[in-house]
């Protein structure tokens, strides 16, 4: 079972935690006070993304509107390259300051066809942050604005990433390893 294949522990959840504070802070002090949305991409996004919520000060917390998009490209640890987006935005962007987060950025795919998508609804501006990025792997030319970790081409599991829907509640972001 997959369960019981070994994993290598890559990023703690310490190591994680004050990362997560550093970008919450960074992302703060560029805050202008103008209405901002936070667009999470499930499934991954959404242990990284509430932290982040947690961590910025209230004050900024507090005045923020969040949801999510739904997008798609792997099956098992392969990238399909096929990106599939569902669960369309359910909040208004239009003069809005966007921020996109997602858990890892790989090939570009998923976060170049969800800021092709956004862009159409005329926010004032769109930011991204991803926790781990694989900036070796990348097909497609996007901008991350907040990176946690450059990571290796290795695939990963935990803290919102999944192999096959498991995994996603490690605290921790592990190497999976793929022989059994
Ligand atoms: P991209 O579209 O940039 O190639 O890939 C981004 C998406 O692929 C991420 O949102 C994530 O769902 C998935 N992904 C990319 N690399 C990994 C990985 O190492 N582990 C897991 N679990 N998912 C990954
Ligand atoms: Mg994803």
């Amino acid at each position: 079972m997959s369960h019981s294949r070994p994993q290598k522990v890559l990023i703690s959840a310490e190591e994680i935690q004050s990362r997560v504070q550093e970008l919450a802070t960074q992302i703060a002090s560029d805050f202008t006070g103008a209405p901002a949305v936070v667009v999470g991409i499930l499934n991954g996004a959404a242990p990284f993304m509430m932290d982040l919520l947690r961590l910025l000060p209230a004050s900024v917390a507090s005045t923020l509107v969040y949801d999510f998009v739904d997008a798609t490209s792997y099956r098992g640890s392969e990238s399909t390259g096929e990106v599939q987006l569902s669960h369309p935005l359910g909040v208004n962007i239009a003069e809005q300051e966007v921020l996109v987060v997602d858990g890892i950025v790989d090939t570009g795919a998923t976060l170049q066809t969800v800021l092709a998508v956004l862009k159409v609804k005329r926010p004032t501006s769109i930011r991204t942050c991803v926790l781990l990025d694989k900036v070796s792997r990348r097909k497609f030319d996007v901008p991350v604005d907040y990176r946690g970790f450059e990571i290796e081409d290795l695939f990963v599991v935990g803290y919102g990433m999944d192999f096959d829907g498991q995994f996603r509640g490690l605290r921790h972001v592990a190497v999976h390893s793929l022989s059994t």
